[in-house]
């Protein structure tokens, strides 16, 4: 038996969210950006301390806001499976302060949104692009200390076009997500495609 974490990854449009999933699962990398207009549903496997985990990572297109109910997110496609997910990743670009407050609006969101403790999910703020770090709008120390102190979210910076920190946020991710035991239901395990090339990652 396997459990089964799902993830949606948000973020403003351009800030590197399909191009972080991308890195993680293929190890692959476009410099042509192709706009992400539906949502798509990764399943890497991974294992983490000699546990192994289904990840159901979702790819989640613009949305103006993080769904108010369930029946919005029925309605809108874009939504599904992003009130329940058992974790979110903020997706925002370290040279673009608009990305930023797109991040601070749905974490809000999600705190106000989720109901009871199921609005303490982890939520882990990724900076992207940080081979650019040059063009940054505010230092990392300080970007850091706000989110982790303030928001109480976890954060990381990354760069996908280089993979690097990217293994790294989603271990960061399932270790906070395993130890507060967000678990969802137990899947039977399917080995031989969790094996197949480039889809499990040891971390
Ligand atoms: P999404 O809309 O958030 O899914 O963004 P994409 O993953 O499609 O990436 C948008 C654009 O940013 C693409 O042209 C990528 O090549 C580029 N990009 C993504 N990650 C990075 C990065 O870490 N550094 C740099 N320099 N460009 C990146
Ligand atoms: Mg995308």
């Amino acid at each position: 038996m396997v459990e089964t974490l799902s993830i949606a990854v948000i973020g403003a449009p351009g800030v590197g969210k399909t191009s972080i999933i991308r890195q993680f699962i293929y190890n692959d990398f476009s410099e042509v950006y192709t706009p992400t207009r539906t949502r798509y549903v990764y399943r890497p496997s991974v294992i983490l301390n000699g546990n192994m985990y289904e990840l159901k990572i979702l790819d989640v297109p613009p949305i103006s806001s993080f769904p108010s109910s369930s029946s919005q997110e029925w309605l809108d496609l874009r939504c599904r499976g992003v009130r329940n997910a058992n974790a979110y990743i903020l997706v925002y670009d370290i040279c673009c302060v608009e990305s930023f407050e797109y991040v601070k609006m749905i974490r809000q969101q999600i705190v106000e949104h989720r109901e009871g403790s199921s609005s303490e999910v982890p939520i882990l703020v990724v900076g992207n692009k940080r081979d650019l770090q040059r063009q940054r709008f505010m230092p990392r120390r300080a970007v850091s200390v706000l989110v982790k102190k303030t928001w109480k979210c976890g954060y990381v910076e990354c760069s996908a076009k280089f993979n690097w920190h990217v293994v790294l946020l989603f271990k960061e991710l399932l270790g906070i997500a395993v130890a507060r035991g967000m678990r969802q239901n137990h899947t039977a395990i399917r080995l031989q495609g969790a094996l197949q090339r480039n889809r499990c990652t040891i971390m």
